[in-house]
């Protein structure tokens, strides 16, 4: 019997986990290459919109990760005091995008999708290195601590600071800092009642959103210098920023202990690259496109990137090296629109400006009474995307049904 191509992806995140099981479904046989010692992803809360889970659909976890919607009633847009600026719901939003906004721990996720992958695909301590990204008729060769291997298929989804893609782009800039920091945290809160909320001040954002677990994700953002550190703790530094916001922002920080608070410098890549692929390598997810989390799309995105790439790489010897240009056409204009606009959005809402911030405050109240509120249409273009049909076109390939 003739063996299955191989598929090597380095990094064993969000985009890589989802990359592995969507090709792995194709007929690749897959291998995750990741660095750390275990699986473990930020201990930090993650939203999962409409579009991600229909790409969640093709690889047979969508409705899984449905079912652990939390978020019900009303939502939205809120200032310091507490005065809503746009409000929305759950309900109008699963209308409008065709399904539910899902908050969900990061582990979940990561578990779910490492669950959907057979014993043995995931090489932990495995720090892996491009050597050669190979091309039509010749294979790619990626170096690891086990020795070196060779694919078919490689798939850079190595984050951020992604080494795949200086190997394969060396004059691309990389990230840049997007100009303000993050707080995360996922605490138990017993007894709250609110309102899922994002609360935009002066330089300053905090949201707080229930999980299925009973849990609560919150999160703050500050326009800050790159590189800084509380002088005592993050919560200490959180209580001076954020103590006087509307309820529940004290109770989350009454609630949350200093080691609970994570904190990180966002970055991302404001020069799109030449292309999503290169010999029989492909970018994906924060290796490709990464972007301010202010529209909650970056680990969305992965996902896509992860079924539509096993859209494309056709596993046919001779086939796979044409199918990335396929890619590439595919997921470089969608995510660099996407990416823009988290940028757009990151100006506006660490906004510093007083005057900008009223008329700012003005403009989303008479827009979303206008109309549906404005955080629910900041999605339009976004949250209603569908994957591409067929997304195995086996019956053409001959490979695995899916
Ligand atoms: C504050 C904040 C909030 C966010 N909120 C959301 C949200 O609500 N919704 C959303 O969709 N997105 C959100 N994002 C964005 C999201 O976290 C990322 O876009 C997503 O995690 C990217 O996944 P990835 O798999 O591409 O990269 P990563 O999650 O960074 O995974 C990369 C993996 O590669 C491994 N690795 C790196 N180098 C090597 C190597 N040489 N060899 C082997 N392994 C390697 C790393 O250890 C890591 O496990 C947020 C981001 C931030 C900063």
């Amino acid at each position: 019997m003739a063996q299955s191509p191989r598929a090597l992806i380095v990094g064993g995140g969000i985009g890589g986990l989802a990359a592995a099981v969507a090709l792995h479904r194709r007929g690749w046989a897959v291998t995750v290459l990741e660095r750390a010692r275990s699986l473990e992803p930020v201990g930090a809360g993650i939203s999962l919109a409409p579009n991600s889970l229909r790409a969640l659909d093709v690889i047979g976890l969508g409705d899984e990760i449905r079912g652990l919607a939390a978020w019900q009633g009303d939502g939205g847009l809120r200032t310091p005091g507490g005065h809503w600026l746009s409000r929305g719901s759950a309900a109008v939003m699963a209308e409008r995008f065709g399904g539910p906004l899902v908050l969900l721990h990061r582990a979940t996720l990561i578990d779910s999708l490492a669950a959907r992958l057979p014993e043995g695909v995931v090489r932990t301590a495995s720090a892996a290195a491009l050597v050669d990204p190979g091309g039509a008729g010749r294979p790619a060769r990626v170096s690891t601590p086990a020795g070196e291997l060779e694919a078919e298929l490689v798939v850079g989804a190595d984050g951020i600071r992604s080494a795949v893609r200086g190997t394969l782009f060396p004059g691309h800039p990389g990230p840049v800092y997007s100009g303000f920091t993050t707080w995360r945290t996922v605490i138990p809160l017993p007894g709250a009642d609110f309102a899922s909320h994002e609360t935009w001040g002066r330089g300053r954002i905090w949201g707080t959103h229930p999980l299925d677990d009973g849990r609560v994700y919150a999160y703050a953002g500050a326009r800050v210098p790159a590189g800084g550190r509380a002088a005592d703790d993050e919560r200490a530094e959180l209580v001076r920023l954020f103590g006087d916001w509307h309820d529940p922002v004290p109770a989350v920080l009454a609630a949350a202990r200093p080691e609970d608070v994570l904190r990180h410098d966002v970055h991302h890549i404001a020069e799109p690259l030449p292309a999503f692929h290169a010999g029989r390598v492909a970018l994906l997810g924060d290796a490709a496109h990464a972007m301010p989390p202010t529209l909650g799309q970056g680990g969305n995105q992965a996902i896509e990137d992860a079924v539509v790439l096993a859209h494309h790489a056709d596993p046919r010897d001779g086939r796979t090296v044409e199918g990335l240009a396929g890619y590439t056409a595919a997921r470089k204009p969608r995510t660099t629109g996407i990416s823009r606009k988290a940028v757009g959005v990151a100006r506006l809402n660490m906004m510093r400006s007083r005057p900008g911030i009223m008329l700012r405050d003005a403009a989303i109240t008479m827009v979303s009474k206008a109309g549906p509120a404005l955080f629910l249409r900041s999605f339009d273009g976004i949250a209603d995307w569908r994957p591409p049909r067929s997304p195995y076109a086996s019956d053409e390939t001959g490979v695995r049904v899916p």
